[in-house]
């Protein structure tokens, strides 16, 4: 049954813009077939078309089902701002991955300015990648400061620095039971001296990725996915 973000109101469904789009004119769907409608709460919602017009699908609200392929575990990515494509990239991935929460933060050497405005085409990426994965929750997304991020960081209780360099070698099957996990990666140019230092006071896990420098879009996704993989999320 094909997916679609809409939003529910009581025992209907809503479907506009993009997505009525999709609905209407890519895959010609009519009054009678049956959707899933996902509104970010963390159900699949078995859906009818009802109406159709130019500007708006109504749906009647069939059934309300669990989704097992939301975010299990509370696993949070932290990156520094990277340039524009490569952290679209980011957010694509970790919604695919499960991650829970994903934090862009400001630091000395990262390139982009963080801009508000530019959560509401992270949001997209987001809703696209949910149907994509089958997810039926939203993964959240914040911008912060470097000091909010080192707080929000410290909160977690497994917390995974990716440290090229100067990082260890880390045993991922220690993840299995974790279920609060932050991962932290630096921008293109890493972090100065003085933000490792700062990092390196709350006490994370201290990690090596390999010898090889990776970019730092490879570093996250790949620490999302193992991190995903090895806690069961
Ligand atoms: N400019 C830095 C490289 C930064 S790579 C240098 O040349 O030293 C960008 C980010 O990816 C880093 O901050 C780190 O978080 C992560 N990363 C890249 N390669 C890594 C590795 N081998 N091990 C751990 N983390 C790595």
């Amino acid at each position: 049954m094909k997916r679609f973000i809409g939003k529910i109101e009581e025992s209907q469904a809503i479907i506009e813009g993009e997505e009525l789009n999709h609905l209407r004119n890519v895959l010609r769907l009519t009054v009678g077939d049956e959707v899933i409608v996902v509104n970010g709460d963390g159900c699949d919602y078995v859906c009818q078309i009802t109406k159709i017009d130019k500007n708006i699908a109504k749906l009647s609200v069939k059934s309300k089902k669990n989704n097992k392929n939301n975010a299990k575990n509370q696993i949070s990515l932290f990156i520094s701002a990277i340039k524009r494509e490569k952290l679209e990239l980011v957010v694509q991935k970790a919604v695919e991955q499960g991650i829970k929460n994903l934090y862009i933060f400001e630091s000395q050497f990262s390139t982009m300015k963080l801009k508000g405005e530019k959560l509401v085409r992270y949001q997209k990426i987001i809703e696209s990648a949910t149907k994509q994965c089958e997810r039926a929750d939203f993964m959240k997304i914040e911008l912060l400061s470097f000091s909010q991020m080192l707080e929000k960081f410290a909160a977690h209780k497994t917390r995974l620095f990716a440290n090229e360099r100067e990082g260890e070698e880390f045993d991922f099957a220690s993840l299995k039971s974790a279920k609060d996990i932050a991962i932290l990666v630096g921008c293109e140019g890493g972090f100065s001296a003085e933000e490792k230092q700062q990092i390196l006071q709350t006490k994370p896990e201290n990690i090596s990725l390999g010898t090889r420098i990776l970019r730092a879009e490879t570093a996250a996704i790949l620490l999302a996915g193992i991190a995903s993989l090895f806690s069961g999320n």
